[in-house]
């Protein structure tokens, strides 16, 4: 379909002045536009605050007063007063979910607590837009993206979202500007979901891929890929084009410019994602199924915090097979995911991603789960490690690596090391703590990418 799917990030969002920068974005589209937007910058965090057992009542009440300031300050600046009813009405059901949830702390309502971002964002951005000349209209994404009821990480139904789509959706495109929501979805009860923490970009991804079309574009706040993190290290550089592949493992280890998940779309839809700065709209990173350059090489690195280092050492109990078997039977129920695996003679080993931690308030390991492991063999556990992954292209081939890798490293203690398994990159597992990640980063920066 020819159509523009725009997503706004929380910076993008974040007050009058960066919704109008917005608009200036949106009206120089010259195909029908679907657009996502986030809650403004922080909010989420904010909600997610007002849900955790130790926040006092005073400190729900200062987060709820602030929630109100913020969005007031938007408002502020509107002349159409219909809004003020409809904001009033998001507040109130913000105390009433807050108190609801003091009182019954269950993840539905944790999720419908969670949404309220979403909803006062897009009504307001919706109103700058109309000010701003733009022929706009409000959608409820609950209304097309239907999602399981795993509250707080809820799984898309995809069949279901694209009839959804093409039902409720596609005809209003044709007309106007359509503002949605990221993050959030509806279950088939009708009970409202989240896609999980900093999904937006997934949603948009999600929209496109039902609505056949052939790109989307994340706007947020850095011109598109760099070769590393800026904030971490200003020399970064800007990538211009980068492959799904590329982008996947640099997205799944630990660059957060991108949810993880919103390429897995794109590489299903063919579809290519640009990513790019609503504050300045020049540059920008293509991520394509297909790039030119195809020379072996470092492209980015990326770094993971809090990985934990699962490693079984399984007796003889059972056959290898039916020892993996058992272990990934464990690790769906308890609704594990994994990036990396390894399998050699007597021990598997398996890192799992336990930087939600402080998010959700606990972490991956449960009890019950290393209670269930624990029949299987014996288990040792590292826990608080850094991933440090080097992606690229065809990263085996790379010349060079294995020197710069002996070279930088050589002072580091190195948990595990996974080369060869992927062309796009390559994993480290260290004890690497903060003091020490930005020179090595730097340094790495320096040898592969800079020099
Ligand atoms: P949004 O609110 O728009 O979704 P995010 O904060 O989620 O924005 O993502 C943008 C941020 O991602 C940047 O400000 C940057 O600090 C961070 N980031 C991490 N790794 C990279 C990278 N390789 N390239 C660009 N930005 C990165
Ligand atoms: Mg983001």
């Amino acid at each position: 379909m020819l159509l523009e799917v725009m997503k706004f990030g929380g910076s993008s969002v974040a007050d009058y002045a960066a919704m109008r920068r917005c608009a200036m974005i949106i009206k120089a589209s010259p195909k029908p536009v679907l657009v996502v937007v986030s809650a403004l910058a922080g909010v989420t965090r904010k909600l997610m605050i007002l849900s955790y057992p130790q926040t006092t009542k005073a400190e729900k009440q200062s987060i709820i007063e602030d929630i109100h300031t913020r969005h007031n300050a938007v408002l502020d600046q509107l002349k159409d007063t219909n809004i003020k009813i409809k904001l009033t009405e998001l507040n109130t059901q913000l105390q009433d979910l807050s108190e609801m949830l003091a009182k019954e702390p269950i993840p539905q309502i944790l999720d419908e607590l969670l949404s309220l971002g979403e909803r006062m964002s897009s009504l307001l951005f919706t109103a700058v837009m109309l000010q701003e000349g733009i022929d706009a209209e409000l959608f409820d994404v609950r209304l097309v993206m239907r999602t399981t009821s795993t509250y707080g990480k809820a799984e898309p139904v995809l069949p279901k979202i694209k009839k959804l789509c093409a039902e409720r959706l596609k005809p209003l495109l044709k007309n106007k500007v359509t503002i949605t929501q990221g993050f959030i979805g509806s279950d088939a009860e009708g009970h409202t979901t989240i896609l999980g923490k900093e999904s937006s970009d997934y949603t948009a991804a999600l929209l496109a891929e039902a609505l056949d079309a052939d790109h989307f574009k994340i706007w947020t706040d850095v011109a598109g890929v760099f070769s590393v993190d800026p904030k971490l290290y200003p020399q970064a550089k800007p990538i211009t084009q980068l492959s799904f592949g590329e982008a996947l493992e640099l997205t799944t280890f630990g660059a957060k410019v991108l949810h993880a998940r919103t390429l897995e779309p794109a590489i299903r839809g063919d579809m290519q994602c640009y990513v790019g700065s609503s504050i300045a709209p020049q540059g920008g990173t293509w991520i394509k199924a297909e790039i030119k350059d195809t020379t072996p090489q470092v492209k980015a690195i990326s770094i993971k915090k809090d990985q934990v280092l699962l490693r079984i050492e399984r007796g003889f109990k059972t056959s290898n097979l039916n020892f993996l078997e058992t272990f990934l039977e464990i690790l769906n129920k308890h609704q594990i995911e994994f990036d990396l695996l390894s399998n050699h003679g007597l021990s598997t080993t398996l890192v799992l991603d336990d930087s939600l931690k402080n998010w959700h308030q606990k972490s991956l390991l449960s009890e019950d789960l290393l209670d269930e492991l624990k029949y299987l063999g014996k288990i040792n556990l590292s826990q608080g490690l850094t991933l440090l992954a080097l992606t690229g292209q065809n990263i085996p081939q790379c010349p060079k690596i294995k020197n710069i890798l002996t070279e930088t490293l050589k002072d580091l203690r190195v948990d595990a090391f996974y080369y060869g398994a992927s062309p796009y990159s390559l994993c480290i597992l260290t004890e690497l703590k903060d003091e020490k990640i930005i020179p090595t980063v730097a340094r790495l920066h320096q040898q592969l990418i800079e020099g």
